[in-house]
């Protein structure tokens, strides 16, 4: 859960209401409520006044992953009360800090405290921490002079296994700080050794070498980092503040190993698996492996309890790095238990347009084979951008950073018998240059809400935009020897669009022959009139319908070995209803030739039911490639989840699977597990070509 808007707080709420959807499973089920539980933040952030902050937002998301909580206070309201209920503080990016913060930051960390404090801070936090105000240095070139922050091995060690050794960041400019010298130490817990402030991590440039410049301070009262901290990559930096709020936070220690230690019980887990018969079945597994690593049942069953000695950090930080390692070894093991198929669709999407190693596809794509996929769907068009020299968009930047990248990426494929499928995002212009933005406004060719909200998104009505969306895709598929091209966004922003001048004047024809009525205010009579509301749905409807069988007949005439797919809405038909996403038309009209829904999802009862649903909807007419959610919005996967799914699209008769999303991490993570598994053949992709 997350809070929305602006809550004033738990003291202050009398009820709760909780809402619960029924995922269009039409089956009576019952619902427990267990308990409500407030959850203690381990770490506080102090944001700018007006609340603003996505440095915050993000540090938060990637914590939250990291299963540690955190709460967020505004400087404004800033008590010691507040600081006091978190074991961290962390000031992210402070434009300005008033002497009143600055007093009640240092006090904090004087009185127990573990200030974590970013970039710009003023003279006198950073001399109450031990620290030299330092100087602003700026990167001669980003990507050059800092690009990683190098942590001291011996607080590596210390942290044995919880701290990385590294944080890669590339940062454009920096506050190099120095610790204050032993001479200029007044304060008598600082003088301690083990309070005393130091260098904790050196910035090193491309090459491989140490700079000059300290990245990151570290003293009794906390840490000071020369830089804001960017939340990517993810893991390397939820470690770091997590391993500072593990030694800070006992009972963030406490929750950790439990949480570590029933995630064990869940893997492999599969739909006909009962939870408790599971775990029993699973724990003389655990309990062996942990055995070889010399944790008899003895040891783990007070760590388990909570039974953790202040002074027991490193107890505890190694049997954490061991339950991790045997986490690790049952998901290889998971995943080696399934077995290969030889006719599938094994597709990635590739959401930057780059692979998954910008500026060399070969990599990507051989990576790719190896792993037995044969296919990968990859974002190299926009609503307003291209990444080729298009006759039709501007170019995106990517384009002009490196190259032409669907050239790039179709020889690589074609080198290493893979099918490229160009993914256009239709109509949606983010990614795309502002003057062609500005210009489609201008131009009356933009989606406008209910409300009024101008939109930078194409209005699927216009016929300019209807023609130049076709144009695009027929482009770069008689242009580049490309398998397929794939639509995405292939709809309505929401419910609320398009009420822009052209859709009412259009609209408004259409109602008229249908009806004989004249429209004279359609946002009026549109919350009114049930018939106008359900006339406008068909209409929005058969607006992208249009695009969709304008690409499929010019594809037919001019490269009809061109395979036409795309990612669609899992919730058919309220797609069609709401946004005028009418696939299910799409694939019995034989405009597609695979189709690709988006089943982001861990609860396998509801992917089960997904792809149950779809199946029957298709009827057999094309492939089903369901899409996966390895790392998306809405689901973060374990490898062994993602063999686990791929599986079930087997059982229940897909003819193959989409990965959402391709990049360095997310294949890394995957693809030697799923060549030892579900992957483990090559296999040939459905014969969908008519
Ligand atoms: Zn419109």
């Amino acid at each position: 859960m997350r809070p929305e808007g602006k809550p004033i707080g738990l003291k202050s709420v009398d009820t709760f209401r909780i809402a619960i959807y029924n995922n269009s499973v039409n089956t009576d089920s019952k619902v427990r409520l267990l308990a409500l539980v407030a959850q203690k933040p381990s770490i506080l952030f102090v944001v700018e006044s007006n609340g603003d902050d996505s440095y915050t937002d993000n540090l938060i998301k990637i914590l939250k992953q990291a299963h540690v909580a955190s709460m967020v206070v505004k400087q404004s309201e800033l008590t010691a009360e507040v600081l006091k209920s978190a074991p961290v503080v962390m000031v992210p990016y402070q434009e300005k800090l008033s002497k009143e913060s600055i007093a009640l930051l240092l006090n904090y960390a004087k009185n127990g405290g573990f200030l974590i404090a970013a970039y710009t801070m003023p003279g006198e936090l950073m001399e109450g921490m031990g620290f030299a105000k330092g100087n602003y240095v700026r990167a001669k070139k980003v990507g050059e002079d800092f690009v990683k922050m190098v942590f001291d091995p011996k607080l590596v060690e210390y942290f044995d296994g919880l701290l990385p050794e590294a944080l890669p960041q590339q940062s454009h400019n920096i506050i190099s700080a120095n610790p204050l010298e032993a001479n200029q130490i007044t304060d008598s817990f600082l003088a301690q050794e083990a309070n005393r402030p130091r260098v904790a991590a050196w910035w090193y440039d491309a090459n491989g070498n140490k700079t000059e410049h300290a990245a990151i301070l570290q003293s009794g009262y906390g840490l000071f980092l020369s830089h804001v901290l960017y939340a990517s990559p993810t893991k390397e930096k939820a470690d770091f503040l997590r391993s500072f709020c593990l030694l800070h936070d006992h009972s963030l220690r406490k929750e950790l190993l439990l949480d570590q230690w029933r995630e064990l019980f869940t893997v492999g887990m599969r739909l006909e698996d009962n939870p408790r018969t599971k775990r029993a079945e699973i724990l003389p597994d655990v309990l062996a492996r942990l055995g070889q690593k010399h944790w008899t049942p003895q040891q783990i069953l007070p760590l388990l309890q909570g039974d953790i000695p202040v002074s027991g950090f490193h107890n505890f930080s190694r049997f954490l790095a061991d339950l991790s390692q045997v986490k690790t070894d049952m998901i290889a093991k998971v995943c080696r238990s399934f077995g290969s198929k030889k006719v599938e669709g094994r597709l990635w999407w590739e959401h930057s347009g780059t692979g998954a190693y910008p500026g060399d596809w070969d990599r990507t794509c051989k990576e790719l084979a190896e792993a037995n996929f044969n296919g990968i769907v990859v974002n190299m068009l926009w609503g307003g951008s291209a990444h080729y020299k298009s006759d039709f968009l501007p170019p995106h930047r990517k384009y002009l950073e490196y190259g032409d990248q669907v050239a790039q990426a179709s020889a690589a494929c074609k080198k290493y018998g893979l099918e490229l499928h160009i993914w256009k995002v239709n109509f949606n212009m983010l990614s795309s240059p502002k003057e062609f933005v500005d210009q489609m406004r201008k131009e009356g060719r933009t989606q406008v809400s209910l409300a009024g909200e101008e939109k930078d998104w194409l209005c699927p009505s216009h016929p300019e935009n209807q023609k130049l969306e076709i144009n695009v895709m027929l482009e770069v598929a008689t242009k580049y020897p490309v398998a397929g091209i794939h639509f995405d966004y292939i709809r309505y922003d929401g419910g609320n669009y398009c009420f822009c001048d052209g859709c009412k004047e259009r609209f408004g024809k259409f109602y008229f022959e249908k009806t004989g009525k004249k429209i004279v205010n359609l946002i009026e009579e549109y919350k009114k009139d049930d018939t106008i509301r359900e006339l406008f749905a068909q209409w929005k409807a058969d607006q992208v319908t249009a695009i969709v069988r304008g690409v499929r007949e010019r594809v037919n005439r001019e490269c009809p070995q061109v395979k036409i797919s795309a990612a669609v809405f899992r919730d058919y038909p309220n797609c069609r209803d709401v946004v005028g996403q009418d696939w299910v038309k799409w694939v019995h009209a034989g405009y597609l030739d695979f189709i690709c829904p988006m089943d982001y999802t861990t609860d396998l009862n509801v992917f089960d039911n997904w792809v149950r649903t779809q199946l029957e909807l298709i009827g057999g007419k094309i492939p089903l490639y369901p899409g996966i959610g390895l790392y998306s919005s809405s689901s973060r996967q374990r490898p062994d989840q993602t063999a686990i799914q791929i599986d079930m699209t087997r059982q229940l008769g897909a003819q193959g699977y989409t990965i959402f999303s391709l990049n360095k991490t997310t294949l890394n993570e995957v693809k030697d597990l799923l060549k030892q598994g579900p992957n483990q053949n090559q296999a040939t992709l459905p014969h969908n070509k008519k």
